[in-house]
């Protein structure tokens, strides 16, 4: 009985969260952006839900005056990169990415000294300095098709090493990868996908090339967030073990009533992507900040290198 009325009180208090936040939003002329690995409640409150790529594309095209991005710091600072008249909003300023903060501007123009010769590819989890000092981004969903583009047989690949290290296994270009990581992934081991395949035989694996090499060849498809959720709509397979944070079973599982999706590991979960709730969301909305707005000088050089990634997926 008891449990009943605190699940109303939860319930009424989230009704009331949301009409606030949807009030605000119209009144601010805003659109509300949520990554994959959000939250089930943000992204059901999302106007758009995607992967990285989605997510700039979605932004560079918005005439809204106000972009909330739910998700995390680099993410935020690339809507900002591309529409510096609007005002981007990050509800938490403590979400940001750990493997974005494993490289520095300073850091990556040692490394170029070093390799001269080299064309630097960013991917898209970086910061704004970061992408200012590379020659083109990419994300996983276009980061074969980038690296296969550009004319030149040596990439300096930044900061993902497990990315850079898929991505050497589909192209003959020389990829030398930053020493980064995601934390997230790398919790999902081998072991589990193996147990998990001996437990639903009949599933298909489905992992995000941020995994390690280990993980990664047992998958039967390695695929973006994005390329992951148009995969699980098309297929006709009705059971999946998924490798990637765990934010994105909510979205497959609204989308495909009648799949299955089995977690791979329960402990693959971004603490950062957490960090958005309906209650900063609302915050953000009310105060207009936290804000995430790029130097000028930096600005630029970093759009240079995301126009030429849009510009090659264009292609
Ligand atoms: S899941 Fe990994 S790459 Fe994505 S934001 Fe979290 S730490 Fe960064």
């Amino acid at each position: 009985m008891k449990m009943n009325k605190s699940l109303n009180l939860t319930e009424n208090r989230d009704a009331k969260l949301i009409e606030d936040i949807l009030c605000l939003k119209r009144q601010r002329k805003t659109i509300i952006l949520a990554h994959n690995y959000q939250l089930g409640e943000v992204q059901d409150i999302a106007d758009f839900v995607g992967d990285s790529l989605e997510l700039s594309q979605k932004a560079a095209k918005t005439d809204a005056d106000v972009i909330v991005f739910c998700g995390v710091h680099f993410m935020a600072e690339t809507a900002s990169i591309l529409c510096p008249d609007k005002v981007v909003l990050l509800p938490d300023i403590h979400a940001g990415c750990p493997m974005a903060d494993m490289i520095t501007a300073e850091g990556l123009r040692e490394r170029k000294r070093e390799l001269p010769g080299a064309i630097v590819v960013c991917y898209i989890n970086s910061s704004a300095e970061v992408k200012a000092e590379s020659d083109v981004c990419c994300t996983s969903a276009n980061a074969v098709k980038v690296i296969e583009s550009l004319d030149a047989e040596e990439i300096l690949f930044v900061p993902d090493q497990y990315l850079g290290h898929y991505i050497s296994t589909k192209t003959d270009k020389r990829i030398s990868p930053w020493p980064g990581f995601c934390p997230t992934h790398i919790r999902i081991q081998p072991e589990h996908v193996t147990r998990l395949k001996q437990e639903y035989p009949q599933a298909k694996v489905v992992v995000h090339p941020e995994c390690r090499p280990d993980v990664i060849v047992l998958a039967n498809e390695v695929l973006s967030t994005g390329g992951l959720c148009r995969y699980a709509n098309r297929t006709e397979v009705k059971e999946m073990i998924v490798g990637t944070e765990i934010g994105i079973i909510h979205r497959l599982r609204k989308e495909n009533p009648g799949k299955k999706f089995i977690p791979a590991s329960e402990q693959a979960i971004c603490p950062r992507m957490k960090l958005i709730t309906l209650e900063n969301i609302l915050w953000s909305l009310e105060e207009m900040a936290p804000e995430v707005k790029i130097p000028e000088k930096i600005r630029l050089k970093a759009k240079a290198a995301v126009d030429k990634m849009l510009e090659i997926g264009r292609g």
